[in-house]
């Protein structure tokens, strides 16, 4: 699986000390406050056990799958939602977990979905931001890096399913996508 990699653009150590300061920022905004995380299945998993480790406000755990339609490396605007929150978000602070937010169309349909229910505000805080292929109009709160136009696996980032067991980031050989 590595042999499918071109090269490492984020080291585990490297995305340790992203998910440090990530939840420093984190903790510092919500001193004494009870907060909801959000998990976006799959691709975030990595990320978010990583972070909420690192949490140490209150919080409740939640989890959502969505799915657009699309190819494998572009989502569109359609969202379909493949698992909801179990718990309920009404008069509580949520923070959405992303692994990458990209044209946006994704977290702007959830956003928006979320706001319904009446929560008491929602964050979104993404691992990486690739803000040039954005198409709605939507700014993480919290970010770990802004990349480049890239297509990145690894660390819960998938190709096709797969790649997410990878420790670090990387950009696949441009052989393997076909
Ligand atoms: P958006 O709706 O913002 O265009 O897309 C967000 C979703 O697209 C991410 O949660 C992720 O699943 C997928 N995505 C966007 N860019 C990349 C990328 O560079 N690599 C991988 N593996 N998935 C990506
Ligand atoms: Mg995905």
């Amino acid at each position: 699986m590595d042999q499918d990699i071109e090269r490492v653009l984020y080291s585990e150590q490297e995305l340790a000390s992203l998910c440090d300061s990530i939840a420093q920022s984190i903790n510092n905004d919500y001193i004494g406050r009870d907060v909801v995380l959000v998990c976006m299945l799959k691709g975030s998993i990595m990320f978010y056990a990583d972070l909420v480790r690192r949490i140490n406000v209150r919080c409740i755990l939640d989890f959502m799958a969505v799915s657009s339609y699309g190819s494998a490396a572009v989502s569109s605007g359609k969202i379909n939602i493949k698992k909801d929150l179990s718990e309920s978000i009404k008069g509580r602070d949520v923070i959405i977990v992303e692994d990458i937010l990209d044209t946006g169309n994704t977290l702007y349909y959830i956003k928006d979905y979320l706001e319904k229910r009446d929560p008491a505000s929602i964050r979104i805080c993404t691992l990486f931001d690739k803000p040039s292929r954005r198409k709605k109009p939507i700014t993480p709160d919290y970010t770990g890096e802004v990349i480049d136009d890239l297509f990145i696996v690894g660390y819960g980032l998938d190709y096709d399913e797969r790649y997410r067991n990878l420790p670090y980031v990387g950009v696949l050989r441009p052989e393997i996508y076909r």
